[in-house]
């Protein structure tokens, strides 16, 4: 039997279970704690939230590597500011300068994880899917300006405008950048203070409450999800296409562009990825080694042949992201290998159609805006679980929705790989998306298959942990990390790591 027929057979036999009879149901329910002669004192209750309105679009961006949080997002908040700047023509004519201030891990990492040079292109008006490593290389170069016109003036932008400020300095999220517009003495005419607030995205102080288009389907968490499943009879995906032509106001077409434009970037990353060597970019040697990895695994037989190549799928993109290529945030960059490495197993090796994988990555999509919006995707928040242990989740989701699997065997393989990367912290060394985010990538994918192959094979009605405590225990768990575990590079690997 081949791994298509396999899968096709799991399903089957998953729907069967939901069939048997078995005993005490344990489906989504959480163990009462009457069951234990010593309950820990206290227990879980859901907690209703607002409908989730980010759109898809927000989740899965196109950006250059090598982090969403340190790269991405401050070129789109260096891009903002240039757009609010243009709106303000009498103050830029009076200024000398634009100043990008970075406080917490933005500050401790920045240089990493190229965020001067993210900075630098979003003032010179570069767009973050068309940002590619080789304008970053070149941005990198310290003894060079680069002119760009804002409002009418002209302005010259290099390392000067980045201030490596404080890394401890007390705002509201861990990675603040102040953009600030000043005059000839360096006063500030003009700032904004913006929060990189994990897997891409941003906000400012202030910021006006976005008036969100009501979603067609309102959940906030997965347990609503499966209501609203359940009450409208639709599927996961179906779901997923309403509410998002809904939030962003466009039809299918728009919509599977998008999600073309996805799997296209990521397929890409595996195909570039196999077929580079060398060593990366960074203050250590760190070699490439997806290429060999994957010529390995072609030239062995059984499972050795299986996890040598999801590895090296995983261990491509995670080392063009990290060279500064192009890939998606699913759910950060630094996490940006794990999908992808399912997505080049399903369309090449399980042979799985553009229709299905589609279909597969609105499912995992629903489990990133479940764990974004009720948890965090970013490290700096909730350490490592949040961005590889959150991939794996999206992953393991996108195989059994993509295979046919029903809703809730796709949540318990989402809730298995998530629960399963619990307490992961956040330790780069030198603040790099070298060690140990690469490898991290490759196993978030092994236990995501894992997590789909032991969901979509057990009873669902038997199992326990749904996606909504876990997801609560990540959280949990993210807020008793010490802060230097959570993406400063002070701590775990981070020193550990790095000899005397
Ligand atoms: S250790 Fe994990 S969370 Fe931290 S930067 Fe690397 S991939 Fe991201």
């Amino acid at each position: 039997m081949d791994r298509r027929e396999a899968m096709k057979l799991a399903g089957a036999m998953a729907v069967c279970a939901e069939f048997w009879p078995c005993g005490r149901k344990a489906e989504a329910r959480g163990i009462s704690a009457s069951a234990f002669p010593d309950p820990p004192g206290r227990c879980y209750r859901a907690v209703a939230g607002a409908p989730i309105v980010t759109p898809l679009r927000d989740l899965y961006k196109v950006g250059p590597g090598p982090s969403s949080s340190h790269t991405i997002a401050p070129l789109r908040i260096a891009g903002n500011f240039r757009i609010w700047l243009d709106g303000q023509p009498d103050l830029v004519r009076s200024s000398a300068a634009i100043e990008a201030h970075l406080f917490g891990s933005l500050s401790a990492t920045g240089r990493g994880h190229r965020t001067d040079r993210a900075i630098i292109a979003g003032l010179i008006g570069q767009k973050p899917e068309t940002c590619d490593a080789a304008l970053m290389d070149a941005l990198g170069d310290a003894t060079r300006v680069f002119p760009t016109t804002i409002a009418g003036r002209d302005f010259h932008i290099g390392a000067s405008t980045i201030v490596w400020d404080k890394v401890d300095a007390g705002y509201p999220f861990a990675d603040t950048v102040v953009m600030r517009l000043v005059d000839g003495q360096g006063r500030a005419l003009a700032e904004r203070e913006y929060y990189s607030t994990g897997g891409g995205f941003f906000q400012w102080k202030g910021q006006p409450r976005p008036i969100s288009p009501e979603p067609v389907f309102r959940y906030s968490n997965m347990n609503e999800f499966k209501t609203v499943a359940a009450e409208s009879g639709q599927s996961i995906d179906a779901i997923m296409l309403e509410n998002e032509k809904a939030l962003l106001g466009v039809g299918d077409a728009e919509v599977t562009a998008h999600l073309d434009l996805v799997l296209d970037t990521m397929i890409r990353g595996v195909d570039l990825g196999l077929t580079e060597e060398g060593v990366l970019p960074g203050p250590f040697e760190f070699h490439r080694k997806a290429k060999r990895i994957h010529d390995r695994a072609l030239a062995a037989e059984g499972g050795d042949n299986f996890l040598g190549r999801l590895s090296s799928y995983a261990l491509a993109v995670s080392e063009g992201n990290a060279a500064g290529r192009l890939a998606v945030t699913a759910p950060t960059l630094g996490s940006a290998g794990t999908l992808p490495a399912v997505a080049y197993l399903m369309q090449y090796d399980l042979k799985v159609s553009r229709e299905a994988m589609r279909k597969g990555l609105l499912a995992a999509g629903l489990v990133g805006l479940i764990c974004k919006t009720n948890a965090s995707v970013a490290g700096a928040d909730v350490g490592c679980q949040g961005e590889i242990g959150v991939a794996s989740a999206m992953a393991a989701a996108m195989l059994a929705h993509a295979a046919g699997q029903p809703v809730e065997v796709t949540e318990i393989a989402a809730a298995m790989a998530l629960e399963h990367h619990l307490g992961m912290s956040c330790d780069p060394v030198g603040g790099f998306v070298l060690i140990p985010c690469i490898e991290r990538n490759a196993f978030g994918a092994l236990k995501a298959y894992n997590a789909y192959l032991i969901a979509s094979n057990e009873i669902a009605s038997q199992h326990w942990e749904d996606l909504d405590r876990v997801v609560a225990a990540m959280l949990e768990t993210g807020r008793a990390l010490p802060q230097p575990f959570r993406e400063m590079g002070t701590a775990g690997l981070g020193v550990s790591m790095v000899g005397c």
